[in-house]
């Protein structure tokens, strides 16, 4: 019961002071984040680690969409909230395209649209990431410090996945995590994991749909839900994000530059979560793309200009992909960079309390201090990692929201 009565004095305490497009708010300081001490975190079983995610972060439903579904759902789209931001936006500027067509089979219907001026810079059809409108952010697509292999994994946070976290952590080693908003809510110390240890958070869409097929409406809710996720349970707003598929065109950049969002897509693409399942794609051929990625670090193709990869957390085997392909990356790149500090955003969320460092300062650390210093000196030196979660004021709310439901 109180749980309830604590939240609604947070949320009254947040929209006091809040911008519409960023109306949310967050009992968590990120630069004191804290984690319950979860037994699971040296464990590679899939239910033994997953078992202390029950329940999940305690929420008014009201407030949110339905997980994994568009997340104008339950409600949202007439919601005060959500139509308080929408009608801050002037629709009138927003590029004249249409929401794009889904194929029976699920795939986008790609004739018809005009590839040789590709009008809408519609990367699904033509790859572009310059937009052709004016007022638009244009997508990042490979870090510009050469010699960079840009670490980026998407489809996180899961409970099952801090065996692979765990792996990155003992290698130093940041990534920028590109997370799905229903499964920031539904494995919250996941995502406070990411953050705890440094990586760089970004948006991943609510539902993962793909958003040239949405309606102006749901890409705002997609792409504002996430945020509002991300922020409930870690404390920061990402000021970057990546479309599932890739699926962007001028009008879903536009409608993120409202908020403030950038895309950041990949010039690699090692095809690891559609092994066995599309046709075409093996293990072997997977293996081969990161291979063939592997060489280019030695063979002058990223001499001048470093490159993004993409690669998933999702599961098993494309975690098992990363830690594999590991050391070779390492040795055949001069770095492997987070987007964030490959691209020297020092600032890749509203809140400016967090800070990554530079480029020029990533190479020039030693190990130590890299470790989990992305974060903030006050969140470094906290050996999450040994089982040793610093308990503060702050911990215990987060175990309270998180955890109390348990008992209940
Ligand atoms: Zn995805």
């Amino acid at each position: 019961m109180w749980n309830v009565q604590m939240l609604a004095l947070v949320g009254m305490v947040g929209y006091a002071a809040a911008d519409v497009k960023t109306n949310y708010t967050s009992s968590v300081d990120p630069t004191k984040l804290t984690i319950p001490n979860i037994p699971q975190t040296t464990s590679h079983d899939v239910a033994t680690q997953c078992q202390y995610y029950q329940p999940p972060v305690a929420y008014n439903p009201g407030d949110w969409p339905t997980s994994w579904q568009i997340a104008t759902s339950n409600g949202m789209n007439t919601s005060a909230e959500f139509t308080a931001l929408y009608n801050s936006i002037q629709w009138a500027n927003a590029p004249n395209i249409q929401p794009r067509q889904l194929a029976p089979t699920g795939g986008l219907v790609l004739p018809g649209y005009d590839t040789v001026n590709d009008p809408d810079c519609w990367w699904s059809a033509t790859q572009c990431t310059k937009p052709k409108h004016s007022g638009v952010n244009a997508d990042i697509v490979q870090c510009q410090e050469p010699g960079v292999w840009g670490l980026t994994f998407d489809d996180g946070p899961n409970c099952s996945h801090n065996a692979f976290y765990d792996f990155l952590k003992q290698n130093n080693q940041r990534a920028s995590m590109f997370y799905i908003g229903s499964n920031v809510m539904g494995w919250p110390y996941g995502a406070m994991r990411g953050l705890k240890d440094g990586h760089h958070l970004a948006g991943h869409t609510w539902s993962h749909k793909l958003m040239t097929t949405l309606t102006n409406q749901e890409v705002l809710a997609e792409l504002y839900y996430t945020s509002k996720a991300i922020k409930f349970v870690t404390g920061v707003t990402p000021k970057y994000w990546r479309p599932a598929q890739g699926d962007l065109d001028d009008r879903v950049r536009w409608i993120a530059s409202q908020l403030g969002l950038t895309a950041i897509l990949w010039n690699l693409d090692t095809d690891d979560w559609a092994a066995n399942t599309l046709p075409g794609v093996t293990t072997q051929s997977v293996q081969q793309n990161y291979q063939n990625f592997i060489a280019m670090g030695g063979n002058g193709s990223f001499s001048n200009i470093g490159n993004i990869v993409l690669t998933h957390e999702i599961n098993n085997m494309t975690m098992d992909f990363a830690v594999q392909n590991y050391p070779a990356i390492k040795k055949a790149y001069k770095h492997v960079l987070d987007v964030a500090t490959c691209m020297n955003i020092s600032h890749p969320y509203i809140e400016e309390s967090i800070t990554y460092p530079s480029f020029d300062q990533a190479i020039n650390q030693n190990a130590s201090t890299a470790t989990g210093s992305g974060v903030s000196p006050a969140a470094s030196g906290t050996s999450f990692g040994t089982h040793s979660a610093t308990v503060s004021a702050g911990a215990l709310f987060i175990a309270t929201v998180f955890g109390v439901l348990a008992t209940l």
